[in-house]
């Protein structure tokens, strides 16, 4: 099934002079590694094609990876090929102009919301979408060329999205995938600098959220981190948001939840939830939201419904502890 659905997609890319490729709002490391990383192997592989990554959707974080194409005309897009990335559903892709396209494919790692695109290549187990494509090049290597911009653009979606090799959905595939990046040719150094040193007056601004923690009564962790705050301290958005990181090494607190007050005019609030051991995509599917069964996103717009939210997991967190050994 999916060696059919790779075999699909090779062979669309093949026939297509023009491709685009789509990823997620909020982008993240896993998006903007995997269009990248895809862009450079099929420009390195078939020079003479025109690849598109048109996204004014940026992070600050990650401009290291080098700037997006500038837009272009909707001809253009008339007569492309479409690759959607590690976006669940149509409503998060961000470039909304893949409509245009003439057909369009969805890859992905998300659990699934909703089916789009001409073709589908889904592996909801995989630990990041980079590493799905490290599994396409890896499968048609005689064929596909990458060199070490490439790997390391795939490099970086599989160490922020699994957590540095980390979370649950490791297992001895990633470490091979993995491994042919390394082999390619990585500065491992240079590359978690970039993704992990922080300022000085943002290891402040954590040294607060460590302080305003709280904790409901079965073990979720959680902050909320409203306008003033972000003002007060001086953070964007992306920088507000990263603090669900901060929440997650609290001894029985196997949920933690990060609300971030976004300012926009619908007075919507970001919501990040992770998780150890219990699966908590199911709260964020019933707050507009969805993800992965340990990472998810959702949005709220009040704090009367921050509350219910907190309510639900924590109630979710009771019913895992009542009924399962081994948690920590
Ligand atoms: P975040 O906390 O925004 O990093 O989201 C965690 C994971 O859930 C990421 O893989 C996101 O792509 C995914 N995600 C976030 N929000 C949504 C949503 N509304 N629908 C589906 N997936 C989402």
């Amino acid at each position: 099934m999916n060696n059919e659905a790779m075999n699909i997609i090779l062979q669309k890319i093949r026939e297509y002079d023009s491709i685009m490729l789509f990823r997620h709002i909020r982008n993240d490391g896993d998006c903007v590694g995997v269009t990248k990383g895809l862009k450079r192997i099929i420009q390195l592989t078939w020079p003479e094609k025109h690849v598109y990554l048109i996204d004014s959707d940026t992070a600050k974080y990650l401009e290291f990876m080098g700037p997006e194409d500038d837009d272009v005309s909707d001809d253009v897009y008339k007569i492309s090929l479409g690759i959607v990335l590690d976006t669940a559903s149509e409503d998060r892709i961000s470039n909304k102009k893949y409509t245009l396209c003439r057909e369009l494919i969805k890859l992905d790692h998300h659990i699934p919301l909703e089916t789009y695109g001409d073709y589908q290549w889904i592996e909801e187990d995989m630990s990041s979408c980079c590493e799905m494509v490290v599994k396409f090049y890896a499968a048609f290597r005689d064929e596909l060329k990458i060199d070490s911009l490439a790997a390391t653009h795939l490099y970086t979606g599989m160490v922020t999205d699994s957590g540095r090799f980390r979370y649950s959905d490791v297992n001895g595939d990633t470490m091979r995938h993995a491994g042919i990046l390394l082999d390619i040719g990585i500065d491992t150094e240079t590359l978690y600098s970039r993704l992990y040193l922080d300022t000085l007056d943002y290891l402040k601004f954590k040294a607060r959220i460590y302080n305003q923690i709280e904790i409901t009564p079965n073990g979720v962790a959680y902050i909320y981190i409203d306008r003033a705050m972000q003002e007060e301290m001086g953070l964007s958005l992306e920088q507000a948001s990263a603090c669900i990181n901060n929440l997650d090494s609290i001894q029985g607190c196997i949920c933690w939840i990060a609300f971030i007050e976004s300012g926009d005019e619908k007075g919507s609030v970001r919501v990040r939830l992770r998780s150890r051991f219990v699966c908590i995509n199911s709260i964020a599917e019933n707050y507009r939201g969805g993800g992965h069964a340990r990472a998810s996103g959702a949005t709220v717009y009040s704090r009367e419904e921050a509350n219910a939210l907190l309510r639900d997991a924590d109630a979710l967190v009771k019913d895992y502890k009542e009924t399962h050994e081994g948690w920590l």
